[in-house]
């Protein structure tokens, strides 16, 4: 069973936890560098980001994330997890795991009482994803190398470059699983692929 981890620093991981188990995945909840070897492929959840961000400090975690990135291994950042996962942040001149080449704003959609439902397109996944944002971010800019799932109002919500893939909105947060299935599957094709060498 493909083995999926979710950092569990700060922010909404026990939806993400269910969601894994029912794609058939073996969920893991990861709290330090010991608990991310042990996993294929890692959801950086939806919380907030900066929070997120002094907890990987406090526990050392910066580097082996960015590792477990440079390896090859899947990452699916979700609202604040995207925000981790990009190379740029509007405003800020520093980035945190800073892979995903692309440029995201943070709370872009207005504040916590706008949070919002809508159904999405999700190219390849679905016509009609139920998505969830929270206080959420857009992508601003892509790279070439950068794959655009889906937008909202004329912004990237959804990206996926290679083994990377985020989105602005909470896909754990709905019955409908099928975001889910798809990293797993990503998880599955890097494991096949780690085999064949
Ligand atoms: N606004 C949050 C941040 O900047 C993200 C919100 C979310 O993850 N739901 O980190």
């Amino acid at each position: 069973m493909v083995k999926i981890g979710v950092l569990a620093l700060q922010g909404a991981v026990s939806e993400h936890i269910r969601s894994i188990e029912v794609c058939g995945g073996e969920a893991i909840i990861v709290k330090s560098r010991d608990d991310l070897t042990l996993v294929d492929g890692l959801i950086l959840p939806g919380g907030e980001s900066t929070t997120i961000r002094k907890l990987m400090d406090r526990y050392d975690m910066l580097t082996p994330l960015k590792e477990f990135a440079s390896a090859g291994k899947p990452m699916f950042g979700t609202c604040a997890g995207l925000i981790l996962l990009a190379q740029k942040i509007v405003g800020y001149d520093f980035a945190h795991i800073g892979v995903l080449n692309a440029t995201v704003e943070r709370n872009s959609f207005g504040r916590q009482v706008d949070s919002f439902e809508t159904n999405l397109e999700v190219k390849d996944i679905a016509t009609d994803f139920p998505a969830v944002f929270i206080r959420a971010p857009h992508i601003v800019e892509v790279e070439s190398d950068v794959e655009i799932l889906a937008t909202h109002e004329n912004k990237i919500v959804m990206v996926r470059q290679g083994h990377l893939l985020g989105c602005s909105f909470h896909p754990e947060l709905t019955v409908d699983h099928r975001i889910t299935a798809y990293f797993t599957e990503m998880v599955k094709e890097s494991l096949a692929k780690k085999a064949a060498v």
